[in-house]
């Protein structure tokens, strides 16, 4: 397992946000946590990057028991967060934020390069020097999730790279994640269940901070009882 996460209990303050949350990740996955406004999802992703560190279970990332280490170490352990709100740097340019991410493991090489992001996605390319904050919604989750490159996760964790977006965007967001699939283990978070079954072989569902359904895309397409009772649809 690339990723296991034992039954974590994560609270903000003394209200218990996460009551029991069990997943596990192969490495090579794509994997989707689905729940509606509140379930958990983004709670569950900060919990495994070390943003809020769970009181109690454990998550052990490549073998390694991380709970309870500060973030930036998790980070460098090969984790990737893009959050929800993408956190781009204003007054850096679309070159610099990309530079502000980059890291190199130590012992590894990080196959990606500034250049090779470009050289990728060229619509960043033709931004390189534009201002992160005057992007669009859908140009800023590409940079996101570009910079995020820059540090070569092993684990990289997408929370709702859709939001807000414009269909013709969440197309292209979806052959990002098929891109980066290839050759890197993927958690991401949605509210509704298209998008997750395109683009992720099986997904959990999370309410009330807990794991109440588990299946394989295909399953989940399928069962309009489970979508109805748990998601936006
Ligand atoms: P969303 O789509 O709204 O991000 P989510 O599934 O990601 O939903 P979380 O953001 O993880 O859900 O929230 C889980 C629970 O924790 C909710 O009850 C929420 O109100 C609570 N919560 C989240 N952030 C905080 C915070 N900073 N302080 C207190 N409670 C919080």
């Amino acid at each position: 397992m690339m990723l296991e996460v034992h039954d974590i209990h994560t609270y903000y303050g003394e209200s218990h946000a996460l009551q029991g949350v069990t997943l596990n990740l192969k490495e090579g996955e794509t994997v989707c946590l689905l729940g509606r406004n509140g379930a958990g999802k983004s709670t569950t992703l900060r919990s495994i990057i070390g943003l809020n560190s769970p009181r109690q279970g454990k998550v052990v990332f490549d073998g390694k028991e991380v709970t309870g280490w500060p973030a930036y170490r998790i980070a460098r352990a090969g984790v990737g967060l893009v959050p929800e709100d993408r956190r781009i740097f204003p007054g850096l340019t679309v070159r610099e934020n990309l530079e502000v991410g980059q890291y190199r493991r130590p012992g590894t090489t990080n196959p990606w390069t500034v250049e090779r992001i470009f050289d990728q996605y060229p619509m960043l390319a033709e931004l390189a020097d534009q201002d992160g904050s005057t992007l669009s919604g859908g140009q800023q989750q590409m940079l996101a999730v570009a910079r995020s490159l820059m540090s070569a996760p092993r684990l990289l964790l997408l929370d709702e790279p859709n939001e807000g977006l414009a269909p013709v965007i969440v197309k292209q967001i979806g052959q990002l994640i098929d891109d980066l699939s290839k050759t890197t283990t993927i958690l991401f978070t949605d509210q509704s269940v298209h998008f997750a079954l395109k683009h992720a072989r099986r997904a959990y569902i999370l309410e009330k901070g807990r794991v109440v359904h588990e299946a394989s895309s295909e399953e989940l397409i399928g069962d309009e009882a489970v979508q109805h009772r748990y998601l936006s649809v």
